[in-house]
């Protein structure tokens, strides 16, 4: 499955991109969401690498963006103004102006001040922004808590209880247009249950603004369907038909309303990996050490959220043995694993660290004076 031959000539750490798996996955996303006419705009904070947003643009997807630097790298790689939604609690002028100047789809709004702002710097260009209000929809969804983002103390969306405020507040805003409500309760959700209680949330939801006369448009559920970490090759492609059968099934679409996602991990996770090499083996007191030269500058989901990926040493078919791996950085945390199993391992082996497609490349850093990482695509390496 990886070109180890090649891997010999290419200065590591890397990013490696399984195009193949790429494309799958994206035909499986449009097929399966495209049974029931639903919209799918991609998570580019997941990856924003050129040639993947460039193939993801080509599935016919659209993008979701939260910073006017996304918005950029999605026109950049060719996605429709048209297809563009900008979400983010803390939106600056300048985003907010690039969004309204390229008459993107919508604005996700999160607060009645950033509704204010919008609604002004809309009025400057004589234009009318469409918004969908992300509303803050009170379920746990049980994953780390770092990426959850749907329960109450979170910085994210709007409560339920202010609903009405917000809703008697956009009557008197005149350059915004409301189209539709927004949500996404949290990442890496692997139980489908909170998207059934998200569905069941919203259609309470509809109903009272049914009595408030209020219909809308469109309803965005969001992204965080999960990925396998732990058996990647068993799930290269997410079973997206499970996922868009649970909202099919349990949320009750008005006539012509449109539906929408926004999935990042999902789509990009499974087909990339991070390739490096081992610097020593070192062994310690009563363990051994695996010291690589990619650390958490180039992957730093472990050292994050305590993230797990499968690792595997491409060059050894020796039995195995157990080590903690780490990287080089100057801090504890840098550690990829502790005492797993890997083939024996020994100086210059190669080494993968699967699923590193999502929130790999685009939150690699610098610390340290280090390179970033290159990519490598397996169609074109
Ligand atoms: C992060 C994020 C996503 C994508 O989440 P995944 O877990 O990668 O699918 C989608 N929508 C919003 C608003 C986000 O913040």
């Amino acid at each position: 499955m990886f070109p180890i031959e090649k891997f010999k000539n290419l200065q590591t750490p890397f990013y490696y991109y399984d195009t193949t798996v790429l494309k799958k996955t994206l035909q499986t996303v449009t097929a399966e969401a495209g049974k029931y006419d639903y919209h799918i705009h991609y998570a580019v904070k997941a990856n924003a690498n050129h040639r993947v947003l460039s193939l993801i643009r080509e599935a016919g997807l659209g993008a979701d963006c939260v910073s006017g630097g996304e918005i950029q790298a999605a026109l950049d790689a060719g996605f429709l103004s048209s297809k563009i939604v900008f979400a983010g609690v803390g939106k600056a002028d300048w985003e907010i102006n690039l969004g309204l100047d390229n008459d993107i789809f919508c604005f996700n709004a999160e607060s009645i001040p950033e509704l204010e702002v919008i609604n002004e710097l809309a009025a400057q260009k004589n234009k009318v922004a469409r918004v969908a209000l992300r509303i803050n929809p009170e379920i746990d969804a049980h994953t780390h808590h770092y990426i959850t983002t749907g329960t109450q103390e979170n910085k994210f969306g709007i409560n339920l209880d202010q609903l009405d405020k917000v809703l008697d507040k956009l009557a008197n805003l005149l350059s915004l247009k409301l189209i539709g409500l927004h949500f996404h309760i949290g990442s890496q959700l692997t139980d489908m249950n909170p998207f059934i209680k998200l569905c069941e949330r919203v259609n309470e939801l509809q109903k009272q603004l049914d009595k408030r006369g209020v219909s809308l448009e469109n309803i965005n559920f969001g992204g965080g369907f999960g990925i396998d970490y732990e058996q990647p090759d068993d799930r290269l492609i997410p079973d997206f038909k499970k996922y868009f059968e649970i909202f099919h099934t349990h949320f009750s679409a008005r006539s012509g309303q449109q539906i929408h996602f926004e999935p990042g991990r999902s789509v990009v996770g499974q087909c990339g990996s991070l390739i490096t090499k081992v610097l020593y083996v070192k062994e310690g007191s009563f363990k051994k050490f695996v010291v690589l030269d990619a650390g958490f500058t180039e992957l730093i989901r472990p050292a994050l959220y305590d993230a797990h990926h499968k690792i595997e040493n491409l060059s050894s078919e020796e039995s195995t043995a157990i080590y903690d791996v780490v990287g080089p950085i100057c801090e504890s945390s840098d550690c990829f694993a502790k005492a797993i199993e890997l083939n024996k391992t020994q100086r210059g082996d190669i080494i993968a660290l699967r699923s590193a497609g999502a929130y790999g490349e685009i939150m690699a850093s610098q610390y340290n004076c280090r390179k970033l990482p290159e990519a490598y695509f397996s169609d074109s390496i």
